[in-house]
């Protein structure tokens, strides 16, 4: 619980008393629907996250267009969470909602190439500045085949990778340092029980030069796998410098730098690799390059390309090295791709979402100091993320020691009530080129609000 809290257990939890109750009268078919899904999906939901909202139930979804979601109640809300990013450009774009309607009908997947595939690999390497590219499903999959190739590359076993990162349910990427020093898998993905964790990770924190070089030097790992903006346990910005010693230390240990792309493309059509000269050997992107439609890529340097067609003898990487699946860079997957990336990922767009992160930042730290708050707002191109602490965290281990969950749950809650939805499992907001000035400025007056009561309630 973060020392900063302004209220107490007692006092949340009678304001907690108040919202639950007020939600259980906006979303009573959501509670029915939810009691009835018990009987045949575990936990009453198809995939486990979307139980997580801190909610008592979860609000079961009608229809979602733009930056709106209609839930079957009825309600409307004004979405800064957009699928977790999934669906950063808003809900079914015009262009690929168009496309993938057209490609629904012209052949959905045969495992062979569309020409749609030379646009998408030219268009990659020019935002991204990496020459050759491979697609996959999701983000989690394109990090897993590129560890793969790494360790096949190099010989060597491990990945680092930074405390507190999330890149995918892959059992390389889930433990993280512990109290005692030692690894240890996250709470919530404590799924692998018999796997030696130090056998396959190395971690450190963010932003920890030293630690890195300490790390590398032990020889044993294959690849570096990185956010270059920490997105997954509240946002931790690069330091000064940092992102350029992680560069040149891999370069001297002989291991790969992978930049996972896939939240930070929010940073501009090339993402923060294009928009801060980033030199990765591999990117791995997923999530919204398809408008939300499953796809993923990755791509890497000729010199990668020469030295994986080399390792294996033939070319291309299937079998032998159990990379690639049969639905990834199927026809339909392709032409969302090309449709989002043509006509909503545009340049046009990311200046709109730059200046509404802005505009939502600027307003969030104005209602802060209004009411005397220690809290701090981070930002990062198109998403900003409120942070109940004073100083901006350096790393993994002091954003989560300032995590507070029940004053997460209360204030997502807060927000749900009146029709907002930002990420739930932190604080994180990320602003689409459809969100006009009006939503965002709802967004500031109900956390205006919000911040008013809890400072009140404190007195
Ligand atoms: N990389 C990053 C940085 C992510 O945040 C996530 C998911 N939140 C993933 C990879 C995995 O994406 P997916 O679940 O779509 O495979």
């Amino acid at each position: 619980k973060t020392p900063f809290r302004i209220v107490t257990d007692d006092q949340l939890e009678r304001l907690m008393v108040r919202e639950k109750e007020f939600f259980h009268q906006r979303t009573k078919k959501s509670k029915e629907t939810f009691q009835n899904a018990q009987g045949m999906l575990l936990n009453g939901v198809p995939m486990p996250w979307m139980g997580d909202w801190g909610t008592s139930h979860p609000i079961f979804v009608h229809c979602a267009t733009g930056n709106r979601i209609t839930d079957i109640d009825g309600n409307q809300y004004v979405d800064f969470c957009l699928g977790d990013t999934g669906a950063m450009f808003g809900h079914s774009p015009e262009a690929t909602a168009k496309a993938v309607e057209k490609q629904s009908r012209q052949g959905i997947t045969t495992m062979m190439p569309t020409e749609d595939a030379l646009w998408v690999g030219q268009e990659l390497g020019k935002r991204f500045g990496l020459p050759l590219w491979q697609v996959a499903m999701t983000a989690t999959e394109a990090n897993r085949y590129v560890i793969r190739m790494c360790r096949v590359l190099t010989g060597r076993p491990k990945v680092l990778c930074m405390n507190e990162c999330y890149h995918g349910s892959l059992d390389e990427t889930l433990p993280h340092i512990g109290p005692d020093g030692k690894l240890e898998l996250r709470s919530s993905y404590d799924s692998n029980p018999g796997i030696p964790k130090d056998a396959l990770t190395r971690v450190v924190e963010f932003n920890d030069i030293e630690a890195l070089d300490r790390e590398l030097a032990a020889g044993d790992v294959a690849c570096v796998l990185a956010e270059p903006v920490m997105t997954n346990c509240g946002m931790v910005l690069p330091a000064s410098g940092y992102l350029e010693a992680l560069r040149e230390l891999c370069t001297r240990y002989g291991v790969y730098l992978i930049i996972d792309e896939t939240h930070t493309f929010s940073n501009g059509p090339g993402g923060y690799t294009a928009a801060y000269g980033l030199k990765p050997d591999f990117l791995t992107i997923g999530k919204s390059i398809a408008g939300g439609i499953p796809v993923a890529a990755y791509g890497f340097t000729r010199e990668v390309g020469e030295k994986i067609n080399r390792s294996f003898g033939r070319k291309g990487v299937s079998d032998p090295m159990g990379v690639g699946g049969t639905l990834s860079a199927n026809a339909f997957a392709i032409a969302a791709m090309r449709a989002t990336l043509q006509h909503v990922a545009t340049e046009d767009a990311f200046a709109r979402m730059f200046a509404g992160q802005e505009r939502l930042s600027d307003g969030i730290e104005a209602a802060l100091k209004k009411y005397s708050i220690p809290w701090s707002v981070t930002r990062s191109g198109a998403r900003c993320e409120l942070q109940f602490m004073p100083q901006l965290p350096r790393n993994g281990t002091e954003a989560k020691n300032h995590f507070d969950w029940q004053l997460i749950y209360y204030t997502h809650q807060y927000l749900v009530n009146r029709g907002i939805l930002i990420t739930p499992f932190h604080n994180m907001m990320l602003v689409p080129p459809v969100a006009t000035a009006e939503d965002i400025d709802l967004l500031i007056q109900t956390w205006q609000e919000c911040l008013r009561e809890l400072v009140e309630t404190a007195r």
